[in-house]
């Protein structure tokens, strides 16, 4: 039985890092343009050059986005990226429009080729003649059931298969979807999505404006947009069975949190299947970290209709179980026997005397105490007072490493 990889986002090279430290097999990311997500961040050639190399010093792969449905203006442009990108080696370009398809070919022939979950991949002849053409992986459509996954993965034994396994999902079909083009003008399949479908909404009669009735379904009101998350843990170990190449996470705009902790999970997941698979029981434990991170109600009834429905019609918030409070830059350097001192990069106010819950990249769990703070240039305080890097104090009784997360549990 093949051992799938693990892919995570990588939404800039912070994120790449911690997927990476925490388990991610492989990571996808975009350059500055055609990649589908013009708010993550991204990355420019130079550090798309250095991302690269990061990844095959370690033995990791990297895949570059570039899943746009492209303009004739985008084509020239597009071209010179192919171009660029042949020339630096990443191990795939994600592509969703057969003019992009034949420019990876021709521009980028060094480069394998993956079809994004944007080509809306439903069956094994589309996954066939994708392959006649030249790809070598296929990113299954996410509305797909289970049955039908298998029986492409038994009509199409040697082609690469890739599947979402975790993250937000659309309404429509995997953002060919003209919701956030019509309220915002921008437009999803160019990378802009204003997701839209997560909005509340109101009535407003022609005749009568400023008068709005609630469109309700309850006293919260109306959500019939609003898809839950995918979360398909529970069931990840029937997709190893059948032999799915590549469990894909989404969320190249969340945080380095989510990214490291998704990547951990899913990792951990795969190789306790791996060691016993007969005996194989999904660990609850590891359940539980996916709900201290950035997340909707989850389901995966897109794969198995029978367990229900894939909309959250109350609410669209995020219900995570713990508060991101940053991440160690440097390793902890031992000032005294349970005393570290590290710059950390904080994303939430600390203060003196705060109690937080740790989690290494080797999977350690347990609890420190913030015993000072200091700015970069050594002026103390009783707080943080703005996000960005402090040199801390910390009590712990065991080592701190680096990109250690510190958060807050619920
Ligand atoms: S508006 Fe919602 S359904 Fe449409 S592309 Fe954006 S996230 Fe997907």
């Amino acid at each position: 039985m093949k051992i799938p990889e693990i892919l995570s986002p990588a939404g800039n090279m912070e994120k790449l890092l911690f997927a990476y430290s925490y388990g991610a097999d492989a990571v996808y990311a975009a350059g500055r343009n055609f990649g589908l997500r013009e708010s993550a961040g991204n990355f420019s050639d130079g550090e798309l050059i250095k991302a690269v190399s990061i990844a095959h010093n370690i033995g990791k792969k990297i895949y570059i986005t570039a899943n746009i449905f492209p303009y004739n203006s985008d084509i020239a442009p597009m071209e010179e990226y192919f171009s660029f990108l042949n020339s630096i080696k990443p191990d795939g370009i994600i592509i969703s429009d057969l003019g992009a398809m034949s420019l990876a070919v021709e521009k980028a022939p060094d480069v394998p080729v993956h079809i994004s979950v944007q080509a809306n991949n439903l069956n094994y002849a589309a996954v066939r003649q994708w392959q006649k053409m030249g790809a070598s992986r296929i990113i299954l459509a996410r509305e797909l059931p289970f049955e039908d996954i298998r029986t492409i993965r038994e009509k199409c034994p040697d082609m690469e298969l890739e599947i979402f396994v975790h993250g937000a999902i659309c309404v429509s079909y995997s953002g060919r979807c003209l919701i956030s083009q019509y309220m915002t003008g921008r437009d999803a399949n160019h990378g802009e999505c204003s997701q839209g479908c997560r909005w509340k909404y109101r009535l407003e009669e022609e005749k009568r404006p400023g008068e709005f009735f609630t469109v309700e379904e309850d006293k919260r009101g109306a959500y019939f947009f609003n898809s839950k998350d995918l979360c398909a843990f529970f069931d990840l170990h029937k997709f190893i069975e059948i032999g799915i190449d590549s469990f894909k996470i989404e969320g190249r705009m969340k945080s380095p949190h989510y990214a490291a902790v998704t990547a951990g999970v899913y990792k951990k997941a795969v190789t306790q299947y791996m060691a016993n698979p007969s005996d194989y029981k999904p660990d609850n434990s590891l359940y539980e970290e996916l709900l201290k991170v950035s997340h909707r109600e989850f389901t995966d009834s897109f794969y198995f209709p029978d367990k229900g429905i894939t909309q959250n019609f109350v609410s669209s918030g995020n219900t995570a179980r713990s508060k991101y409070a940053g991440y160690l830059k440097t390793p902890g350097k031992q000032l005294r026997e349970d005393r570290y001192s590290a710059v950390v990069d904080v994303k939430n106010t600390m203060r003196i005397g705060d109690v937080l819950r740790v989690l290494t990249p080797s999977w350690k769990k347990f609890s420190v105490q913030v015993t000072g703070i200091k700015s970069l240039d050594n002026v103390e305080h009783v707080y943080t007072k703005q996000y960005g890097e402090f040199i801390l104090e910390i009590s712990s009784k065991e080592k701190l490493e680096e990109l250690t997360i510190l958060r807050v549990d619920a």
